[in-house]
């Protein structure tokens, strides 16, 4: 069931998102060379719960860490630990932060000092089409209006978007109704309205869109073990477009 928020509500997820923006500005100072994607959590977590939030991954679903860092070939859903970053990788940071109750969700791909030009390709290629789909984001067009914005500007690149995951409504939940896929079709799918708040975050891979789950059950490659980027915002629909939750006010 999809719920429209009151202006209330979507304050407090402004709140929250504000705060996992912040870890994300610390992130751009912290992820360089050498740093683990464990210290990259505690990062995380130490911000979040320094600004009166709790991490919304933690345990969701039973997954372990306070939030995904997802290295190089994997998508989403990356487990930190004692993996070193080196120069060259990219990493996936996806930070979640609750706040008296309501979810703010954003991940974002970092360069681990210099990276080959066709890496920095895809994540300028996988950023842009972010704010492709958000463009779409007004009272009046349609969740498949995301959608097909998002698949024209990847596809266009020779890159792919895996059907199986998807942007979601967010709000006293971190995921909830509706999905929000990253391949459609105009005018398909939900009627967007001022209140309903979504998380559109296309996930690209350089190869094909097969997805494996690797054996630790939680990160998500493809078959050839391309190099993959996401990029996401929370954001309200308003009266007239859309407020990014996720960021900076
Ligand atoms: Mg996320
Ligand atoms: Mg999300």
């Amino acid at each position: 069931m999809i719920t429209l928020k009151s202006s209330r509500e979507i304050e407090l997820m402004d709140r929250a998102g504000t705060v996992v923006a912040l870890v994300h500005k610390a992130l751009k100072e912290a992820i360089k060379p050498g740093i683990t994607t464990l210290q990259i959590d505690r990062i995380c977590e130490e911000v979040i719960r320094d600004n009166g939030c709790t991490p919304s991954f933690k345990n969701l679903y039973g997954f372990p860490g306070a939030v995904c860092t997802s290295v190089n070939e994997v998508l989403v859903h990356g487990i930190p630990d004692h993996t070193i970053l080196k120069d060259g990788d990219i990493i996936t940071v996806d930070v979640g932060a609750c706040y008296k109750g309501y979810h703010g969700d954003s991940g974002w791909t970092y360069a681990v000092g210099e990276i080959k030009p066709e890496t920095r390709k895809l994540l300028e290629v996988t950023e842009e089409s972010l704010y492709k789909g958000l463009e779409q984001a007004k009272p009046g067009n349609h969740i498949g209006d995301i959608a097909s914005a998002i698949q024209e500007y990847v596809e266009s690149f020779g890159y792919s978007l895996p059907i199986e995951y998807t942007g979601h409504g967010i709000g006293r939940s971190v995921h909830e109704d509706p999905y929000v896929p990253n391949v459609g079709r105009p005018g398909t799918l939900e009627l967007l309205k001022p209140g309903m708040c979504i998380a559109v975050e296309p996930m690209v891979f350089m190869g094909r869109p097969h997805c494996v789950t690797l054996a630790d059950g939680w990160g998500v490659v493809n078959r050839e073990r391309s190099l993959s980027a996401h990029y996401e915002h929370s954001i309200a629909i308003t009266q007239d477009g859309y407020k990014i939750l996720t960021k900076e006010d």
